[in-house]
């Protein structure tokens, strides 16, 4: 059925329809429709914008809003397959929750903009026909080519030259001569269908229950969430793998998302022998070509199995029948910019509008998941035990202020014992601090000078290796410096505390002979990267790792038995509202790499407050109780499963602009017995990238709807065009 209808009365009168571009506008825009087009809603297609022509979307029926005789007409179709109803519902659906134009978020679906050019054909060649005239002149080389396009399909000139070793000029010589035709086809889609025939590993009994359960979940074909809820290295992988294999057996398209895709050469490498094809792959570093191909192919469905980032909920599936969610307790799924959005929440809205199932797995999972289970929203399955021989790890506390490290040091007495043990057994540590770079501050000591940002409110953080002090925040740069800029004083500044490139010096002062290797954002960059290190690590090449969270991410390491968190305290100060959660989480994540093999693993938390109840409940393994205290604190202040929050950062570069605005929305803010609002304040990143930031938290009762209070505030103050003011529903950074 077409969305053109005729406006009223005048039978005559063109057809219109609503058409949204991919730009932060209010909402679609009317045209009309040309005569002799049909449109259907989905189509892509060209308009007339300003004065630019600018491509968009059929979102719908015309608003008629805005005189006929006013409208201009669309330009035409675009060749592209339609967006599916269920992907416009879900860009109205996160426009709305975000509270973001519903242009900004399909422009996340537009994000390879050549997809919507025509396809560029291929000329392949073939022969003629059988009859070859006699007066042409034949050679070896045009005999050659003939030969070979006789026993094979079309084929393109470059697979040609390269097959019988002939120049071009043949192949030009034998077209003239009529003895071979071009004919045009539309490239293969790059993508190959998975083959579900091959042999999964033996499920034990654990795993069958649970792969059973999710698989039931596929068959049922409707909507439901299950959290796959399993100790790190209980096979949580393979048992969700058999729910995929169902779902494509299905005829539907999966969308397997990871935190860190860069990150997962080691997953994606289980991926390929499980199912013999490469999955479509969706982040922020493929190609443009590729980008645009997987698009395509994502839309026509020759693409049933896509393994992306965030960003790949947006992609135009043909016919999406199951999201797993690997690691769904990960912040990385929040994305902070542009439309701020939890992919796992938005994953669970896709797979509601699109009535299938969604799989949540972790071994931490976020206290909303387990909020929502407990509430008999979703469903849960359990892993209990590692797979195998493998048993979870032993957890040691070690007291830093008995137990010392030398002056400028960081690795503990009984630390560095358990890594001497650990090497004379021919194993392999891993050292963990979450910290990038050589120190986290550079003071002078004649001054006391404090190297910061001028752009942000933020320490400039040293980076040895190069020679130079950096913002985490936005990416300043500077020469490490020789001398104090404030008072001039040469040979006094001072590294204060330490990064990992700082452990790595004391490490290889203790432990001259052996491999020591570190691993960061800043080295391990992409996926070439990581599957090299990977690859060392497995094949011993490496003794030691030092590294950052991206080392606490599902990797295995069989040999790797002993993982030692150098400062267990470092993220649980900063009083953010998930900061326990996160830093359970994250070291957690980090002790289950110790001991996946055979061999048993040791974790060991230096930390100088052994007595917080995340150092207590990780060296109990008692996650239950953890989350029991979490949970009921939360509940006590109102807070997220129990209420919910938004935050509004107010922000401009100049500051006494920005100060008035927030002033006016303060005074403006709702108010009321179920809601609350804080600020304004200062943010804590009160200077970012050259703008000032003033930020409000708005906290609301469950059943309040708080867009709606958002909404109603927004609209009742006027801020001035320099003054952005940045809405993150359910905000995960406080900063
Ligand atoms: P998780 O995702 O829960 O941490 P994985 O799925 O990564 O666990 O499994 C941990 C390791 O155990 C992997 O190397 C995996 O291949 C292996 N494994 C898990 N289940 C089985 C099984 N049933 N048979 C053989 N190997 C398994
Ligand atoms: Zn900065």
């Amino acid at each position: 059925m077409s969305a053109a209808k005729a406006t009223s009365g005048n039978l005559f009168a063109q057809a219109s329809v609503s058409v949204l571009p991919p730009l932060p506008l209010a909402g679609p825009y009317d045209y009309l429709v040309p005569q002799g087009l049909v449109v259907q809603p989905g189509d892509f297609v060209e308009i007339p914008l300003g004065r630019q022509a600018q491509r968009g979307v059929v979102w719908g029926e015309a608003k008629g809003d805005v005189d006929p005789a006013k409208l201009k007409e669309i330009y035409g179709l675009l060749p592209a397959e339609p967006l599916s109803d269920v992907s416009r519902k879900f860009i109205d659906w996160v426009a709305a929750y975000t509270m973001t134009p519903p242009g900004a978020v399909l422009r996340m679906a537009m994000s390879a903009p050549d997809a919507l050019d025509a396809v560029k054909q291929l000329f392949l060649f073939t022969l003629a026909g059988e009859n070859v005239d006699a007066d042409i002149r034949m050679t070896p080389t045009r005999q050659r080519v003939l030969d070979l396009l006789r026993d094979n399909p079309p084929m393109e000139q470059g697979d040609i030259l390269r097959e019988t070793g002939v120049g071009a000029s043949v192949i030009k010589g034998l077209l003239e001569a009529g003895l071979l035709r071009r004919v045009m086809v539309d490239p293969p889609s790059p993508f190959r269908r998975p083959d579900l025939d091959l042999p999964a590993p033996d499920l034990s009994d654990d795993q069958k229950q649970a792969a059973g359960h999710l698989c039931d979940k596929v068959a049922d074909d409707g909507f439901s969430v299950t959290l796959l809820d399993g100790v790190t290295g209980s096979g949580k992988t393979e048992v969700y793998f058999e729910a995929v294999r169902d779902a494509l057996a299905r005829g539907k398209q999966v969308l397997v998302l990871l935190p860190e895709i860069a990150l997962s050469a080691q997953w994606l490498d289980r991926f390929r022998s499980r199912f013999g094809v490469e999955p479509a792959l969706w982040h922020s570093e493929v190609g443009q070509a590729r980008r645009r191909d997987t698009w395509r192919a994502v839309a026509d469905g020759t693409a049933s199995l896509v393994v992306g980032a965030r960003s790949a909920l947006f992609l135009p599936y043909r016919d999406l029948g199951l999201i797993v969610v690997d690691e769904e307790h990960e912040h990385a799924f929040k994305q902070e910019e542009g439309v701020i959005y939890h992919a796992r929440d938005m994953a669970v809205a896709r797979g509601h509008l699109g009535a299938f199932p969604v799989i949540l797995a972790s071994a931490t999972p976020s206290l909303e998941t387990l909020a929502n289970v407990g509430a008999g929203r979703y469903d849960r399955v359990e892993l209990g035990q590692r797979h195998g021989l493998a048993v979870m790890p032993t957890v040691e506390i070690v007291d830093i202020r008995q137990d010392r490290p030398e002056r400028q040091r960081w690795i503990t007495p009984t630390l560095k014992q358990r890594l001497v043990e650990t090497f004379a057994a021919g194993e392999q540590a891993l050292l963990f601090l979450n910290r990038r770079g050589y120190a986290p501050l550079t003071l002078c000591r004649a001054c006391g000078h404090r190297f910061q940002c001028p752009n942000c409110t933020a320490w400039l953080v040293e980076h040895r290796a190069w020679g130079k002090l950096q913002c985490h925040h936005c990416g300043y740069t500077a020469k490490a410096p020789d001398s104090c800029p404030a008072c001039g004083a040469e040979e006094k500044l001072a590294a204060c505390g330490p990064g990992v490139e700082r452990l790595f010096e004391e490490a290889v002062e203790t432990f001259p002979n052996l491999k020591i290797e570190v691993a960061t954002s800043d080295n391990i960059a992409g996926p070439k990267a990581a599957a090299a290190l990977i690859d060392r690590v497995h094949r011993h090449e490496v003794d030691l790792l030092i590294g950052t969270q991206i080392l606490a991410k599902g990797y295995h390491f069989p040999m790797l038995t002993l993982v030692g968190v150098v400062d267990a305290d470092l993220g649980l100060s900063g009083g953010d509202l998930r900061a326990a959660e996160r830093s359970y989480q994250l070291m957690t994540q980090v002790s289950g790499r110790a001991g996946r093999g055979d061999r048993p693993g040791t974790v060991i938390l230096q930390t100088a407050d052994p007595s917080n109840r995340v150092i207590k409940a990780i060296a109990a393994g008692d996650r239950d109780a953890f989350n029991q205290v979490e949970l009921s604190e939360r509940l006590a202040h109102g807070m997220p499963p129990h209420g919910r929050l938004a935050a509004l950062i107010v922000s401009g570069k100049k500051e006494n602009e920005v100060d008035e605005a927030a002033w006016r929305l303060g005074r403006a803010a709702p108010r009321g017995e179920n809601m609350m609002v804080l600020g304004p304040a200062p943010a804590p990143l009160s200077l970012l990238r050259g703008r000032y930031r003033r930020r409000f938290l708005v906290r609301v009762d469950k059943q309040v709807r708080l867009q709606s209070v958002i909404h109603d505030w927004l609209s009742r103050v006027k801020t001035p065009g320099s003054v952005r003011i940045q809405i993150d529903i359910d905000p995960y950074s406080f900063m």
